[in-house]
């Protein structure tokens, strides 16, 4: 089971490193050795060396929430892969909406970005979903909507995670009903299969929390979660860890 945090752009190094220490006292670390935690924190946190022995020490993973396609270059306000190596980071979340809607990242930079890092090894956390109006617009509209997503994307790379995120329940506080996260997790699987790709993990992002998550990851295709809000606070992060840890024992 894949449980990731997406930071985006809170929590600074000193408040991460204070973050990380309420973890380690809320919980026995041994406990969360089945499942594999990623989180994504701000740059600036990446290089903090007491984020890092932190994560260390807990088995934490750490990845990129961006990253360029370069390994470096005349790339003003961008981190390449000559930097994400010295920090040992190897593993980039791509396709946000938030870089697809906020940062005009089209479909085929991201793939270039996929295929850069993909050529590194590197982790890639991959993010696909759709705006209302499509998913308003019907199944058809909606599969189409995000086998473009997938378009030249490698689905078979064996180092690869899926988060599948509506993007009308991000940052909402509702996520989707059970049954739209069963039903478009299925259709996903589908879309990997008739690429051969199997056994991709893919994970649900879009308003999990502590009171809907134990149902979110007992539904059928779903491989884990990607939390945003949720993530900030250690209490609720743990929270959302403890119920992780329940479900591994049944
Ligand atoms: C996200 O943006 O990746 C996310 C899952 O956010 P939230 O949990 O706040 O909806």
């Amino acid at each position: 089971m894949i449980i990731a945090a997406n930071f985006k752009m809170n929590l600074t190094p000193r408040k991460i490193h204070e973050y990380l220490h309420v973890l380690e006292q809320k919980q026995e670390y041994s406990s969360y050795a089945h499942i594999n935690i990623i989180l994504f924190p701000n740059m600036a946190s990446l290089m903090s060396d007491e984020v890092l022995r932190g994560c260390a020490l807990s088995s934490l993973t750490l990845g990129a929430q961006n990253a360029y396609p370069a390994f470096n270059g005349a790339f003003t306000g961008e981190i390449g892969a000559e930097i994400l190596e010295e920090l040992n980071i190897s593993t980039l979340m791509i396709g946000h909406s938030e870089r697809r809607e906020i940062f005009n990242e089209t479909q085929e930079f991201c793939q270039k970005k996929f295929d850069f890092y993909k050529k590194l090894n590197f982790k890639i956390l991959y993010c696909i979903g759709e705006p209302l109006h499509i998913r308003k617009n019907g199944q058809h509209e909606l599969k189409n909507y995000l086998n473009m997503q997938l378009c030249n994307i490698d689905v078979s790379y064996n180092n690869l995670i899926i988060a599948y995120e509506p993007i009308w329940a991000i940052g909402s506080g509702i996520s989707a009903e059970a049954h739209v996260i069963e039903e478009t997790h299925q259709l996903i699987k589908e879309i990997l299969q008739n690429n051969n790709a199997s056994n991709i993990p893919l994970l649900y992002g879009g308003s999990v929390k502590t009171d809907n998550v134990r149902e979110i990851l007992m539904l059928d295709g779903v491989d884990g979660v990607l939390v945003g809000s949720a993530s900030l606070s250690p209490y609720e992060f743990s929270a959302i860890l403890q119920v992780a840890v329940e479900l591994q024992k049944i």
